[in-house]
Order: structure tokens, then C-alpha cells, then sequence
């Protein structure tokens, strides 16, 4: 960082503002706490995939946040500033990228650390500190800004609109009746007065949505009274990973509002960590709103039904070898580590511990936002050999957590690690042990075939399924048109807004095709092209041009490498993109 002899900049004086009124007791004792022993380092899985990089030591990355505090609240921090680091505290707003690359980047919030420090100090807390202060002078990752925007205006962080989840509801009620030949199977919404509302996580209605039919179906055979509210029913809480108590205090105060207005008794939150982290604990505190029902993790509630006797399981139909994965949020910072196991022992038949687990299990490399943080995605990558090789060693087929975050980092690391197993979460296997009546379990189960069938009949026919693109363009709105194109296409789509991006995710990734822009910031497409081009491990991947540049073919041409497999201008058409990747991908592999 820079010598503090200079001047600070508007963006530093407002985070010492923000930071002046957000100190509290453990918050200062953690600041002032660390003997920098670096006991905490072994605990930290970027520390360990990182061993020659100081930086990514816990205590490297609160001491940002140190010195801000003590050149700004530490008597020493003032008279003697060289003897604490406070002459080298952030100052401009370049140190500002720095810090975000650090805190968001560099850490997601697992809290392995914090409890393996023998003076107690919370280096999760300080790191989210930090990333609330960024948040608040406008200092973020682009995911993190576009996530937190949609869910302050549109009510939940994936933005659906509310037409959508309607839709959804609807759509997993028909197939759930069918199935159980029942016309009063449907998911009620808005039931005034029913015992249980269900909140969920938009990534259900947007990716997963029959993870709300199989807790539908548990609901309804445990003869549940619950409904689903058609509105506040995002339960998790993006205010936790941007630092932004305001945002956590509004998600969690939406959702205690519409559980009130329905009169009901208990909220039952669905699989997720931080969901239930924020809403049961965090947001009561943010929000300062009363809350005056039950709060209990699904995880509980599934439990619950199978000890009263409400629902029955039988275990044989879960015969693959199963693991656990701790959700960082639900074990760590919430304590519930015994509860999942107990369900897993009724509903699976042979499971298998992961090593290390409960308190000291690491991190998914999901957490903390990690997952709308692309730019981070190869760091993080790098950061995952710790958990593939903890979830390799159990030889479980099945990786069993408790957490929608944790089904996409620890599905990302499967992938990237070529484990070959899968990820569920528990109500997929609960749903799977449930013992109905033999003739509803005999139409469910044919039903679930036919799902399954018609499902993989259609993304088999897609034009580019089993395929993956790397799409490269710095403009936000580009970027996601053209990787809802190639996505609705059927392929896996991987983004980058640079072009140093674009060359870490092409040599991790080695994708199936590049769709890369020419006129960047920075390093423009022309120069990612030819770096492309030179890389032994990038040379033979196919790369489109996609770009609004009036000379691109000239431009391209003038450089002395093999010239790019396809160009489009933009503004593009959609089928046109599709058939052209369709027929760039194929006459390459014709080639080789
Ligand atoms: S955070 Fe705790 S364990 Fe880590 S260096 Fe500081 S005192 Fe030691
Ligand atoms: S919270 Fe987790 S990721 Fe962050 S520094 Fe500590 S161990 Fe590392």
C-alpha cells in the first residue's frame, strides 16, 4: 500500500466514517487481538494451495483492515504509526482494487480460521468488515454488485420475477399431483393461518426447482399444514457476503413481515447455509424487526417428521455410498452438525465420513459469495484441491450437503477435478427413502423415470449440449446475452471480462470455444487472441470473434499466428451464433 505521507482520498475518509460507527466490542477486541503467532495458517485453504504467497495468510488479510483502524481510532496508530503499520494503511483509490481483490477474492468467509485462533480473533468478521466498507463507497465485484441490486429491487438475489416463481409453483404442484394421482397435493400459496410457510432459495426456482417439489412431497406426506408465500420468500441474504448490514437487515425484515402476515407458527427455511445463517440469526440483529415464530433449518424439520413417526423412510433406496459436506455457515457458525448426520444414518446405507469434518471440515470454495465472483474462479479453483481431495478419499459416489452454495462450489470442484461423483442435498435423499403407499410410490416412481427421460431427451438434443464456450467481452449486458444463447443452447458457459481472465479460464477450463470481443480495456481482444494463439495448453482451441469492430478480419489478420476459426459482427443473431459455434466446434474436431 501506499505511504500514508500522501493525501487520503474522498472513498478512504468515507470508510473511516462507516468503520468509526461500526466498531464494537468484538470487533476491536479481534482488531487489536492478533500476536500474528500464524497459528491460523494451516487452517486456511488458500494459505495451503498457496504456500508461497503471504498474502493469502489470515492475518495479512485483517491487517488491512488493522491499519485502517489505527491510523483512524489507535493512539499509537497516531503518535507512533510506523510501529503498528498505520503508515502504510490504505490511502488511495488504487489501494481500494487491492483491498477488493484481497477481501473478496482472497478469503470466502468460512470461519476455519476464527476458530482454530487461540486468542479468539474473528478474522471472517474483520474480512466481511472490510467487504461492507468497500460495498460502501461503490468498491465491488461486478457480481456482487449485480446480485445485491437485484435483490434490494426485485425483492430476491436471482431476480425472478414474481410471475416466474408463480409459474414455477404451479408447474412443480401439476407434475407432484400426477405423480401422486392426488388433486390436494398442490403447493398452497398464501394460506392464511397454515401452521408452517416455507421460504427457499431462488437458485430452486431458477436452476432446482424440484428440490421444491421433493419438499412438497415430504410436506405433504408428513400431513403437514404449510404454504409457500408469493411474496418475501427468498430466504437467503447477499448483506452477509457484501458486508452490507443494511441490504442483510431489508432481505431478512421481508421475510419476517410476510411469515407474520400469514399468521404462521413456524418458518421452515430450506437448504441453505447462509440462508438460514442470515435469516435465523444475523437479520434479527440488522433488521432490529421482532420476531415472534419458530425459525428451524428443513434439515430439523425432516428429522422431526421421521422421529414422530409422521413420515417413513427406508434406507434401502439409498444404497450408493454417501459423504457429508459441513456447510461452512451451518456447522461452523451455526452448530448444527449432528442433525444432518442422525437424517443421513435413517435415509442412506452406507455413509462415510469426510476427514477432516464438523468444525474443522473446509470450505466448498463456494462460500462467502464466492460463486458470483467469476473473475476469482481459478484462484478459487486452485483453492479447491483441498476439498477434492477430502471428498476422493471417502470413495463416496454421492456428496450429500446441506447448502445451495455448496451444491455449486463443491459441483464446480467435482467437475474441475474430474471426481465422477455428484452432489445431492439431504431432502433429494429423503424424498428418495420416503415409503408412501404402494400405489402412490409405484406413480411416483414411474413419473420420476418419465421426468428424468423427457429431461434428458431434451438437453441431448440441444445443439451445443455437452459442450463449453468461454465468453469474452467486458461489456455486462453482452456478456450475458451471449451466455444466455449458448446456455439455452445446451452449453456450459464459462465468462471472463478481460483478457487476462480469458487466458487463466481458457488454460483451467480448455473450453469447447472461445466468443471473444475485440475492443477491451486493458488487454483488447486482438492481443488475448495472439497470447491465445502462442500458449501451448490455448493453441488448438477454437476462438469466434464476436465484435462491433468496423476492421476486425484486418486486424486479426495482421498478427502472424493461425487466423481465428469464425468471426461475427454484432450486433449478433441469436440462431445464426448457435449454428455457427454448432459448426466451428464440429469442423475442428473434424481436423483432429
Ligand atoms: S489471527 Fe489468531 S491464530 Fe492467526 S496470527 Fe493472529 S493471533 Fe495467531
Ligand atoms: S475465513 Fe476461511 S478463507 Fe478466510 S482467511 Fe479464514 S480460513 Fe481463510
Amino acid at each position: 500500500m501506499a505511504s500514508n505521507s500522501g493525501q487520503k482520498s474522498h472513498k478512504i475518509k468515507m470508510m473511516e466514517e462507516q468503520l468509526a460507527k461500526k466498531l464494537t466490542r468484538q470487533v476491536v477486541g479481534s482488531l487489536v487481538g492478533c500476536v500474528h503467532c500464524g497459528m491460523c495458517n494451516e487452517c486456511c485453504h488458500y494459505v495451503l494451495t498457496h504456500p508461497d504467497d503471504p498474502k493469502m495468510t489470515p492475518s495479512y488479510k485483517a491487517d488491512q483492515l488493522r491499519k485502517l483502524f489505527k491510523r483512524s481510532h489507535d493512539w499509537t496508530g497516531s503518535v507512533i504509526p510506523w510501529w503498528v503499520g498505520a503508515d502504510t494503511a490504505p490511502l488511495t483509490d488504487d489501494d481500494l482494487e487491492k483491498l477488493k481483490d484481497i477481501s473478496f477474492g482472497t478469503c470466502t468467509n468460512c470461519r476455519r480460521c476464527t476458530i482454530n485462533c487461540p486468542m479468539g480473533v474473528d478474522t471472517a468478521t474483520l474480512n466481511r468488515m472490510m467487504r461492507g466498507l468497500l460495498s460502501h463507497v461503490g468498491v465491488m465485484p461486478e457480481g456482487v454488485r449485480v446480485v445485491s441490486k437485484d435483490q434490494w429491487e426485485i425483492g430476491n438475489q436471482m431476480g425472478v420475477l414474481k410471475e416466474d416463481y408463480l409459474d414455477t409453483l404451479d408447474w412443480m404442484s401439476e407434475e407432484l399431483e400426477e405423480e401422486l394421482g392426488h388433486k390436494n397435493a398442490a403447493i398452497p400459496v398464501d394460506k392464511a393461518g397454515a401452521k408452517v410457510a416455507y421460504a427457499i432459495n431462488p437458485r430452486e426456482v431458477k436452476y432446482d426447482p424440484r428440490t421444491i417439489k421433493k419438499a412438497a412431497l415430504i410436506f405433504y406426506a408428513a400431513g403437514e399444514d404449510w404454504t409457500m408465500a408469493s411474496a418475501g420468500w427468498d430466504q437467503t441474504n447477499f448483506g452477509l457476503f457484501s458486508g452490507d448490514d443494511n441490504l442483510g437487515g431489508a432481505c431478512g425484515k421481508r421475510v419476517y413481515e410476510q411469515v407474520a402476515e400469514l399468521g404462521s407458527e413456524r418458518l421452515v427455511i430450506s437448504e441453505c447455509g447462509h440462508g438460514y445463517r442470515s435469516t435465523r440469526h444475523e437479520a434479527v440483529n440488522w433488521s432490529g424487526h421482532p420476531v415472534e415464530f419458530v425459525m428451524e433449518s428443513s434439515v430439523f424439520t425432516m428429522l422431526r417428521y421421521i422421529r414422530e413417526g409422521r413420515i417413513k423412510v427406508d434406507k434401502s433406496r439409498n444404497k450408493e455410498p454417501v459423504t457429508y459436506h459441513d456447510s461452512c455457515n451451518l456447522a461452523r457458525s451455526c452448530g448444527i452438525y449432528e442433525e444432518p448426520r442422525e437424517l443421513l444414518s435413517l435415509v442412506v446405507e452406507d455413509f462415510r465420513e469426510m476427514t477432516p469434518n464438523r468444525t474443522e471440515n473446509f470450505c466448498c470454495t463456494g462460500g462467502g459469495g464466492a460463486m458470483s465472483m467469476s473473475e476469482y474462479t481459478p484462484r478459487r479453483l486452485v483453492s479447491g484441491s483441498i476439498k477434492a481431495k477430502q471428498i476422493a478419499d471417502t470413495g463416496a459416489t454421492i456428496v450429500a450437503t446441506s447448502c445451495h452454495n455448496c451444491v455449486d462450489g463443491l459441483s464446480d470442484v467435482i467437475k474441475h477435478y474430474k471426481l465422477g461423483c455428484r452432489v445431492e442435498q439431504l431432502v433429494d435423499l429423503v424424498a428418495n427413502a420416503l415409503v408412501l403407499d404402494e400405489t402412490e410410490r409405484a406413480a411416483a416412481e414411474e413419473a420420476a423415470d418419465r421426468v428424468v427421460a423427457e429431461v434428458t431427451r431434451a438437453a441431448e438434443s440441444l445443439p451445443l449440449a455437452g459442450r463449453t464456450v468461454l465468453v469474452v467481452d467486458d461489456e455486462d449486458d453482452v456478456r450475458e446475452f451471449l451466455t444466455t444463447v449458448f446456455a439455452d443452447a445446451g452449453a456450459t458457459v464459462i465468462g471472463a471480462a478481460g483478457g487476462d481472465e480469458a487466458l487463466a479460464k481458457a488454460r483451467a477450463e480448455k473450453p469447447d470455444l472461445i466468443s471473444l470481443d475485440l475492443s477491451m480495456p486493458h488487454k483488447d481482444g486482438v492481443e488475448t487472441f495472439y497470447e491465445l494463439r502462442k500458449t501451448a495448453e490455448t493453441e488448438d482451441i477454437p476462438v469466434c470473434i464476436v465484435t462491433g469492430h468496423p476492421e476486425f478480419r484486418e486486424v486479426v489478420y495482421e498478427r502472424p499466428v493461425p487466423p481465428p476459426e469464425g468471426y461475427l459482427e454484432k450486433p449478433v443473431n441469436e440462431s445464426k451464433l448457435v449454428a455457427y459455434a454448432k459448426h466451428i466446434i464440429e469442423a475442428h474436431g473434424r481436423k483432429h
